[in-house]
C-alpha cells in the first residue's frame, strides 16, 4: 500500500468558452462582468450570448458593483470530491448582484458557522486568483 499525499489534489479550474472568454478576463483583472438584455431590459447570469428570458441575441456586458447580499448558502463539512475534502468546512452560496443577478459562488472570510452567516447580509467580491487564467469571483461580509 502507498502512503497517501496529505496535500489535497488541486481544484480543476473553470474552463472558458468563446462565450465566457470576456467575463474571465475581466475576472482576471478583479472586475465582474455581467450580461443585459438590451431588447427586454433583463440582467442575467450566467454569461451567454443569448436572453435567457426573451431569446434576444441584442445583448450586452454590464460591470457589476461587485456588491450584493446573500441569497442563501450551504457550509459544506465533507467535500463531494477529494479535491474538496480537505477543504471542509466552507461555504458555498448564491449572491443577488446589484443589478438584480444571482451567482453562484463560495463566501470566505467568515467562519463557516450558521451563527456568522446571515441571509441577506452585505456582501462584496473578492477574487482568488487560481492560476495565470483564472480568477474565481467569491464573496466576503462587506467592509
Ligand atoms: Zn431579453
Amino acid at each position: 500500500m502507498t502512503q497517501q499525499s496529505q496535500t489535497p489534489p488541486p481544484i480543476t479550474p473553470p474552463l472558458p468558452q468563446p462565450e465566457s472568454d470576456f467575463y474571465w478576463d475581466k475576472c482576471k483583472e478583479h472586475e465582474l462582468w455581467f450580461r443585459h438584455c438590451k431588447a427586454c431590459n433583463k440582467n442575467y447570469f450566467y454569461p451567454r450570448d443569448i436572453c435567457p428570458e426573451c431569446f434576444s441575441r441584442n445583448t450586452d456586458w454590464v460591470q457589476s458593483s461587485g456588491k450584493g447580499t446573500l441569497y442563501t448558502f450551504a457550509i459544506v463539512h465533507r467535500g463531494p470530491i477529494p479535491a474538496f475534502r480537505d477543504r471542509a468546512p466552507y461555504v458555498t452560496a448564491m449572491v443577488e448582484l446589484e443589478g438584480g443577478v444571482c451567482m453562484p459562488t463560495n463566501l470566505v472570510e467568515v467562519e463557516p458557522d450558521p451563527s456568522a452567516i446571515k441571509i441577506g447580509m452585505e456582501v462584496e467580491v473578492v477574487f482568488d486568483d487560481m492560476d495565470d487564467k483564472i480568477s474565481l469571483p467569491k464573496f466576503r461580509p462587506a467592509s
